[in-house]
C-alpha cells in the first residue's frame, strides 16, 4: 500500500506538546469545491494550513499521511480496518497519539474494529469526520477535527488522558466500539445509548475520567491483523420466510451470524424457524444474540423465546452494538479454530464493547 505523507509543524516554540499522526482515509470531512465546475472533490492536505489557518496556533506536530485512494466510507473493507491498524502499529513507537479521518457512514464499524485490533493499546487513537465537507461555509469539520486533536494530545501528569479507540463528533467523545450513527441530516450523527460518553466538549474539555479506560503502558501492543468475512447479519422481522432464514444460516462457509433479535433477545417460537437455528448451531455456525433496540441489553431466559436459544448455545451479546458485534464475531472467528472458544470470548467485554 502507498500512502502520501505530508508534515506540518504548527507550534512556534521548539517544545511541541504531542506529536500525532493523522491518517486521512477519506470521507465528506476532507472535500472542497472544485472551482472549476462546482463538485466535491478530496482535498489535498498540503493546503491544510491555508483551509484551517487556526490549526497553526496548535501546540502539535503532525503528520499526516493520505490512503493512496481515498474512499467513501461505504466503500470500507476489512481490509482498510487491516491498512490502518498496521499504520497505527509500524508507527506506535514514534507518535504520542492518533487522528484517523473517516467517511461518517462506516465510522463505527472501524472504530470497533480498531479496538479490537489492537490488543492494549495505550495510547489515543481518535476518529473524526464531518457531515458537511470542509470547503462548506457552516462546516462542521473545523470544530471535530481541531477538537479531535486537542483530545488526542491532552495529557494528566504526563498520562494520555483517552487512551483508548473513540470518535469524537460534535462536541461529544464516544467509546469506539459503544458509538452508532444515529443522524445523517443533523450535525449530531453518533451517539452512544448504552454507555457514557468519555468526554464532553463546551469551552472546557470535561474528561469523564470513570468512564476512561486505565493507562497501562507496561503492556506491550499486540496487532490482530486479521478478519474472518463468513459471517452474516439476519435481523428479524414480523413474518421473515423460512426461505429467508434458511437462505441465509445455509450460505456456503458460513461460520458466524449476529441475531438481531426483538427486544430483549427474543425470536419468533415456530418450530421451523427454531429448526434452522438448531440445524446451524450444530454445523458449528456461531450464533450471537444482539437486539434491535439501541437502548437495553439481551435477558437470556427471560422470555420462553429467548430460552430455547440458551440451550441451542447462542451467546448473548448483552449490550453490545451491531457495529461491535459483527467486528468482533469476525476477528475471533479469525483469531480462535475452536467456535467453543469463538463462544467463551464473543460472551465477555474484551474491550468494553458490553457490559
Ligand atoms: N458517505 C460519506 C462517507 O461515509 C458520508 C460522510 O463522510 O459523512 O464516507
Amino acid at each position: 500500500m502507498t500512502y502520501q505523507t505530508v508534515k506540518i509543524k504548527t507550534s512556534s516554540s521548539p517544545q511541541t506538546a504531542a506529536s500525532i499522526l493523522v491518517i486521512y482515509t477519506g470521507g465528506t470531512l476532507g472535500m472542497v469545491y472544485d472551482p472549476k465546475d462546482g463538485h466535491l472533490v478530496s482535498f489535498d492536505f498540503e493546503h491544510i494550513l491555508e483551509r484551517m489557518p487556526e490549526i497553526n496556533r496548535l501546540d502539535f506536530e503532525l503528520t499526516v499521511v493520505t490512503f493512496h485512494e481515498l474512499i467513501d466510507s461505504s466503500d470500507m473493507k476489512p481490509a482498510n480496518w487491516t491498512s490502518i491498524a498496521r499504520l497505527i502499529y509500524q508507527n506506535y513507537p514514534h507518535y504520542d497519539s492518533f487522528v484517523i479521518i473517516h467517511g461518517t457512514d462506516t465510522m463505527a464499524y472501524t472504530a470497533s474494529a480498531l479496538s479490537f485490533m489492537l490488543e492494549n493499546l495505550s495510547k489515543p487513537v481518535i476518529l473524526t469526520g464531518a457531515q458537511l465537507p470542509i470547503g462548506a461555509a457552516r462546516t462542521d469539520a473545523r470544530e471535530n477535527l481541531i477538537t479531535a486533536l486537542e483530545i488526542a494530545s491532552a495529557k494528566l501528569y504526563g498520562e494520555p488522558r483517552v487512551p483508548e479507540v473513540c470518535l469524537y463528533f460534535n462536541s461529544y467523545l464516544l467509546r469506539g466500539n459503544r458509538a452508532k450513527k444515529i443522524e445523517s441530516a443533523h450535525f449530531n450523527a453518533f451517539h452512544s445509548e448504552n454507555y457514557p460518553v468519555l468526554a464532553h466538549a463546551g469551552i472546557r474539555i470535561d474528561y469523564q475520567t470513570p468512564f476512561i479506560r486505565d493507562y497501562q503502558p507496561e503492556r506491550t501492543l499486540l496487532l490482530h491483523p486479521d478478519f474472518d468475512e463468513n459471517v452474516a447479519i439476519l435481523t428479524l422481522f414480523p413474518g421473515i420466510s423460512p426461505r429467508l432464514v434458511e437462505s441465509v444460516l445455509r450460505t456456503e462457509n458460513l461460520r458466524g451470524v449476529v441475531l438481531e433479535t426483538f427486544g430483549s433477545g427474543n425470536t419468533p417460537t415456530a418450530p421451523w424457524f427454531l429448526n434452522c437455528l438448531r440445524e446451524a448451531a450444530d454445523r458449528n455456525v456461531v450464533l450471537f444474540n444482539v437486539s434491535q433496540c439501541t437502548g437495553g441489553r439481551v435477558m437470556p431466559g427471560r422470555y420462553q423465546s429467548s430460552r430455547f436459544l440458551q440451550e441451542i448455545g447462542v451467546i448473548s451479546g448483552s449490550d453490545i452494538t451491531t457495529e461491535a458485534a459483527i467486528t468482533k464475531l469476525m476477528h475471533l472467528l479469525a483469531k480462535e479454530n475452536n467456535p467453543e472458544s469463538v463462544r467463551w470470548n464473543l460472551g465477555r467485554s474484551i474491550c468494553g464493547e458490553m457490559s
